[in-house]
């Protein structure tokens, strides 16, 4: 057994929270390391998000082109080189861990490519990628390992060899026919660029709804969307076999109902959800303890149950997004330097980067109703947004929740183009806690589509009212 090597700060895995962590204490002059097994700054620049939507950037591109006619620019027909479009994300990723490369340098911060796992309390065993072994023990431990994707219990589906995201962001060539199975956020990211590129594409859901967590009528506009570029979708839907090799061919018998077909495609894509990296590292026997589903158990304060030891990011049950992760990181680092700071009822904005995108912060209609929580809605179709009939990206509506009894922004949901940057209005808004009506006497700068904030929250209907009659602005 080599010698234990000391640090004030180890961090296990790479992610968002894990590097901002071990920057920030490594240039407040603590000796740290990071253990890192294979991507130099986690998942989000190296295999989620920067390259998907990298390469959702390219699908657009030919998306636009394939439109040009529309806005008086015409083409010859648009073929789409995969080879290039991966070139393309390479280059980005390749950028991304040089910057990463460059800021371990100057935080001071030590980053051990290797597989760490524990062996005693706050001590890790790592077997380095590049052959041997070393101990490092930390007098504080952080925790950042992440998750990867979860494979549903499909007869043939493991021998089918499926993509992942991971995959899925190698090709370097087109599938003829793309099953996407899960029809979440990730799911439909790709299901969209690889209809784009040129892929027939079918999605296949279990559950009643596209992206179970939204309100219906959010889901069935972005299911209109999605068939309207011609990507078939299928619901409560399930999968009964798999036959054949993704990439090859494959086979897949499903039941809608009472009704069975088999989809023949010549790819598979699983998108269902995430496992977290916890097993087999040796948590529990160093009393960290994971809940039911593995993840790593901490309190508001992300603390996990050992004494020293912290959890962030995907790993910690935090909402799956690489903002979160990054605010876990804050959350433990003020609260070290005194501040109370808790992951109790923080807003959770996120976008999915669809074509129009979907964006939310706060309230949905169905979790208002869930909670017990009355709320009026106020509603706008994209159409009426002066900013989207000048571009032609009538597509969506905005809708937002205002308190029953006050005049509080509960929550915002958009399908509609510049969804998220148009959403960052009403989070400050809401952060701000300023009421509905400073919005709706606001001068939005003309013709955006954040003017459409306006019109949105002069529908706000009067308290007692839950439902305004939609006033549509021309
Ligand atoms: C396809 C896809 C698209 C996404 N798009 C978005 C998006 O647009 N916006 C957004 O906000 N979020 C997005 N996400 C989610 C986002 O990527 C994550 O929430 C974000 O990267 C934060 O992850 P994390 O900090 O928990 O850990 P990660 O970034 O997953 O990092 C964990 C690290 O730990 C390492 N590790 C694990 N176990 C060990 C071990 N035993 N030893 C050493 N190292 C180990 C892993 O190699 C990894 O690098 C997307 C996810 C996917 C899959």
């Amino acid at each position: 057994m080599p010698k234990t090597e000391q640090f004030e700060v180890l961090v296990l895995g790479s992610g968002t929270g894990g590097k901002l962590m071990a920057w920030h204490m490594a240039r407040s002059g603590q000796h740290t390391a990071v253990v890192e097994r294979r991507w130099i700054g986690g998942a989000c620049p190296n295999i989620a998000c920067m390259p998907s939507k990298n390469e959702i950037s390219s699908a657009r591109v030919a998306h636009l082109v394939r439109q040009s006619v529309q806005y008086g620019t015409v083409t010859d027909s648009v073929d789409v080189d995969m080879v290039a479009v991966l070139r393309r994300k390479h280059e980005m990723v390749q950028r991304q861990v040089w910057n990463h490369l460059q800021i371990y340098k100057a935080s001071g911060a030590e980053l051990i490519m290797g597989s760490g796992r524990f062996v005693a309390p706050k001590q890790l065993e790592v077997t380095l990628n590049d052959g041997g072994t070393r101990v490092l023990a930390g007098e504080k431990v952080f925790l950042n390992v992440g998750t990867h994707a979860a494979l549903p219990s499909v007869p043939g589906l493991d021998a089918a060899r499926p993509l992942t995201h991971v995959e899925a962001l190698e090709l370097d060539r087109l599938p003829s026919h793309l099953i996407v199975i899960g029809g979440g956020y990730s799911g439909l990211e790709f299901a969209q660029a690889y209809r784009r590129f040129g892929s027939k594409v079918t999605v296949i859901e279990a559950g009643p709804q596209l992206m179970g967590r939204e309100d219906i009528d959010v889901s069935q506009e972005m299911r209109r969307i999605l068939t309207d570029e011609g990507i078939q979708v299928l619901v409560e839907t399930e999968m009964l076999r798999i036959r054949g090799h993704s990439g090859e061919r494959v086979s897949l018998d499903v039941r809608t109902g009472s009704e069975e077909q088999t989809i023949e495609g010549s790819d598979i894509l699983v998108a269902v959800g995430r496992v977290p990296n916890t097993a087999g590292i040796g948590l529990t026997e160093v009393g960290v303890e994971l809940d039911n589903r593995g993840y790593i158990r901490v309190n508001d304060r992300l603390e996990t149950t050992a004494s020293e030891v912290w959890a962030m990011g995907e790993c910690a049950g935090s909402p799956q997004f690489t903002h979160i992760s990054e605010d876990d990181f804050r959350i433990i680092r003020d609260n070290l330097a005194g501040k109370h700071r808790s992951t109790r009822d923080r807003l959770v904005p996120y976008c999915m980067f669809t074509d129009p995108p979907l964006a939310r912060v706060g309230l949905s209609e169905g979790e208002a109703e869930r909670r017990g929580i009355m709320a009026r809605v106020a509603r706008l179709p994209m159409e009426s947004v002066l900013g989207a009939q000048a571009t032609d990206r009538r597509q969506g509506f905005m809708k937002a929740l205002i308190g029953d009894t006050n005049d509080r922004i509960l929550g915002f949901t958009m399908i509609g183009a510049e969804a998220g940057e148009v959403m960052a209005a009403v989070h400050t808004a809401m952060l701000a806690g300023l009421s509905y009506s400073t919005l709706s006497e606001a001068a939005f700068a003309h013709p955006t589509m954040a003017e459409g904030l306006s019109p949105l929250f002069s529908n706000v209907p009067p308290r007692g009212v839950r439902h305004a009659t939609q006033r549509v602005v021309a």
